[in-house]
């Protein structure tokens, strides 16, 4: 019995040079994706004829003509497309640089060897920088930000199927030391020429955030299933924290909906639609609840060294200064407010003397004392400052002696102490987890 053949020859005339050639799709019941990434790349495929275990279908998602190098997806070139009016736009400008042997489109689109059925990584990589380049002939505003963040999605995708399958240069162009080197050479008239993954996926991002910026009022599906995407992607690029905060934005989107789905539907208004949006954000709702607190959980833990150093240069200041301090600083919400309660809440805050001397501030004035509101209230703190004198004065009884030098009892922080330890005088306190050092007095 003959092989079943995948591949599904189609002669079409090119939309724009109207020349016939032979373009190729697969047959999609021949193969199913196994294994798929968060950003929704296809990692393992697998097919009913292992025969053909080696073709990627993605590689086939851009048909090229031959002739003058229009690249697009094939509904484009069946006419299925609804952006006719701006591939005009893109038509006459194409076929003047397709004409030119020198320019971009005419090196690269020579260089895709497109005849072969078994296409490598590098013509299939040309193709879609092609189509990109072809659609960024538009004017920024008349670009179709969808199409381009899906092709810089799927170009990043073959960066890492190359890297990750260790795929070779299929044939460097004379003069060159790489396929990589290749493309950078066009970098004259295409400065940010996307060379490997991260590039192509940081651009991805880019387009994908156009797209809810530009698009106005999207489908809330629509404007979540992006959102969701974006997040995909910016947790494989390790941004953690700004995931979260789009994690935040679709839980926000959604909780939206479902008020408004709740209130059309109280009202009569087309209660099929609004009943299916009411069932989609609630399971949205749902399912990012449980997100958010796992991101929150790895974005913390992340960002708790940096911090940490941070809420220690901060010297003795109450939760409210550390959590405004900390977004100063740039960090997430999540991590100045987690510092803010557990490591600095006023329960655990040095009651330090406000007429202890320090090395940054000798003899602070009562009147001045970040502290004073507390020796207002003698004995709201008693247990505190007598067990930290009592701390003190075994541990380290030579600091307490209120005849200490500012010089000899500056406060100490080694690393891994969790308080600002300023023993001062009888009254400075420190926490049972602080090493003090003790110094001669
Ligand atoms: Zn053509």
């Amino acid at each position: 019995m003959a092989t079943e053949n995948p591949f599904v020859p189609v002669k079409i005339k090119c939309p724009f040079c109207a020349i016939e050639s032979t373009q190729r799709y697969i047959k999609a019941r021949m193969f199913k994706a196994e294994v798929v990434e968060e950003d929704s790349h296809v990692a393992v495929y697998t097919w009913e004829n292992p025969e053909f275990a080696a073709v990627r279908p993605n590689f086939y998602h851009i048909w090229h003509c031959p002739t003058c190098h229009f690249c697009d997806e094939k509904e484009v070139f069946r006419g299925e497309d609804s952006s006719k009016g701006k591939l005009e736009l893109i038509k006459e400008k194409l076929l003047i640089h397709s004409r030119m042997p020198s320019s971009l489109i005419a090196n690269m689109g020579s260089k895709i060897n497109f005849d072969k059925d078994n296409y490598h990584v590098d013509s299939a990589i040309l193709a879609h920088l092609l189509a990109i380049h072809e659609q960024e002939l538009l004017s920024q505003n008349m670009r179709q930000f969808p199409k381009l963040a899906r092709f810089y999605l799927r170009l990043a995708w073959l960066y890492r199927e190359k890297a990750t399958l260790a795929i070779e240069d299929e044939k460097v162009p004379e003069g060159f030391g790489s396929f990589k080197e290749y493309l950078e050479g066009f970098r004259d008239a295409w400065p940010d020429i996307p060379s490997e993954e991260n590039p192509a996926l940081e651009t991805a991002l880019a387009r994908y955030r156009d797209v809810l910026n530009y698009a106005g009022d999207n489908d809330v599906k629509f404007e979540i299933n992006i959102m969701n995407l974006i997040i995909a992607m910016l947790r494989r690029a390790g941004r953690n924290a700004e995931a979260l905060q789009m994690l935040r934005g679709v839980f926000g989107t959604a909780t939206r909906a479902r008020q408004a789905a709740r209130a059309g539907l109280q009202k009569g208004i087309n209660p099929a639609a609004n009943q299916n949006i009411l069932n989609f954000a609630a399971g949205i709702i749902d399912k990012t609840g449980d997100l958010v607190e796992e991101l929150s959980d790895v974005v913390f833990k992340e960002e708790l060294p940096a911090a940490k150093e941070a809420v220690m240069k901060m010297g003795p200041v109450d939760a409210k200064t550390v959590v405004d301090k900390l977004r100063e600083l740039k960090f997430s919400d999540v991590t100045a407010r987690r510092m803010g309660k557990k490591n600095v809440k006023p329960s655990r805050m040095p009651t330090k003397c406000p007429n202890a001397s320090s090395t940054s501030a000798p003899r602070l004035r009562r009147r001045s004392c970040p502290y004073s509101a507390r020796m207002k209230r003698p004995f709201a703190n008693v247990w505190r400052r007598l067990s930290a004198a009592l701390y003190c004065a075994v541990r380290i009884p030579r600091a307490a002696s209120p005849i200490c030098s500012p010089s000899s009892i500056a406060p100490i922080r080694q690393s891994g102490a969790r308080s600002y330890a300023a023993p001062a005088c009888q009254a400075s306190v420190a926490y049972p987890s602080v090493k003090f050092q003790s110094q001669p007095c």
